[in-house]
């Protein structure tokens, strides 16, 4: 290593950066325009300070939040002095729910941001699901062999079902999902949905893309697992010029070859470009000797137009693994997980929050690191 490197950050200054930067200042500033001051009238600096110190420290309550900003000095002068109670905290976050447009108007400013400090964010999406077990009892029995529970304390959640991951077995748990399109290149997530568990993903893949694209992401690819490969996901797809990256599920029609490319005496014809704007790929006879030489084939789930043998394809596909690296870290590092609220408004404003303060830390770093020459 050559030259200096950059002394680690404390959260606490950290935490002031991100407080005294324009996109979250601004929220401050609109929040105060409400006119709302948490009882008895903590700052909304210090308001949000707590909401953001809460993720920095992964930390899953209010309570042990404000017990650690109460004790700790600096963290304390980091959000202006004074450390509001836990009530004020609960208060401020029903506040933040009705508030709800202020909020996402500041994950839009971040995201904008970043787009800016980074060109390549969010040109290749990766889209998955993944399970938030409900703070409730996930006992589906009230005793062996007994009856099945009929009250649950999270009334919004529901079964859904996990697939199997490495050593973990599979099976069904109680609660959301979060479905999420996060950049492959930099598994900073563009767009997020929390859903009670037993909506299937298949049905938010759609809204994900369009709401990256309101963000201003106009992505060029877009991996999925084969959970997705679906007719009218690849159109979605298409239809938003993003090409569709999920591996073939085994269909009737995959069965009987369907999907196989054209071919010949002389043999299975060749890849040779993809024209989006006529939404079909060019395959050629191997040899040249057919007439005609080459042919279009129209895009569609078995034929797309980034073809799945393709390397490119096989590059884009490994590209996919940015999301589920993603939602690991927001779970273990930044406290997505365990959920200790209830309810899904509560349960989206806790993501919200959580993703907001990951991606401000993003973006703060990408300021902190200057071009290079
Ligand atoms: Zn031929």
């Amino acid at each position: 290593m050559d030259g200096q490197t950059v002394p680690p950050r404390s959260a606490a200054t950290e935490l002031a950066g991100l407080l005294d930067s324009p996109e979250i200042g601004r929220l401050i500033a609109e929040l105060d325009e409400t006119r709302w001051t948490g009882r008895p009238g903590y700052p909304l600096r210090a308001m949000v300070g707590v909401v953001l110190a809460k993720s920095l420290y992964s930390i899953p309550t209010w309570t042990r939040t404000v017990a650690l900003v109460r004790e700790h000095h600096a963290l304390r002068e980091a959000i202006g002095g004074e450390c509001p109670s836990v009530y004020a905290a609960y208060r401020f976050a029903a506040k933040l729910r009705a508030y709800s447009d202020l909020l996402d108007g500041c994950i839009a400013r971040v995201l904008d941001r970043l787009h800016r400090e980074k060109p390549e964010f969010g040109r290749d999406l990766a889209i998955d699901a993944s399970d938030l077990p409900a703070y409730a009892n996930g006992q589906r029995y009230l005793s062996k062999n007994g009856p099945e529970r009929k009250r649950y304390s999270d009334p919004d959640a529901s079964w859904g079902h996990r697939s199997a991951v490495s050593t973990r077995k599979g099976g069904g748990f109680y609660g959301y999902k979060v479905h999420a399109a996060v950049c492959a290149r930099t598994d900073l997530p563009v767009a997020w949905q929390v859903e009670s568990a037993r909506a299937h993903e298949s049905s938010f893949a759609t809204g994900l893309l369009d709401a990256a694209k309101d963000r201003g992401f106009a992505a060029e690819t877009t991996a999925l697992d084969m959970g997705y490969d679906t007719e009218a996901i690849h159109a979605a797809c298409e239809a938003r010029d993003s090409r569709p990256i999920i591996p073939l599920k085994q269909t009737p029609g995959v069965k009987r070859g369907e999907h196989r490319p054209p071919n010949c005496k002389h043999g299975g014809w060749t890849f040779s470009g993809s024209d989006p704007n006529r939404g079909a790929s060019k395959w050629r006879c191997p040899t040249g000797e057919c007439r005609p030489g080459s042919l279009w084939v129209k895009a569609d789930r078995l034929h797309p137009l980034v073809p799945r043998e393709s390397k490119r394809w096989k590059s884009l596909y490994r590209g996919r693994g940015a999301v589920e690296r993603e939602f690991g870290r927001l779970k273990h590092e930044w406290a997505l997980l365990p959920l200790r609220v209830r309810g899904i408004e509560r349960v989206r404003l806790h993501a919200d929050l959580t993703i907001l303060a990951k991606l401000a830390c993003a973006l703060s770093r990408a300021r902190a690191v200057p071009l290079a020459a």
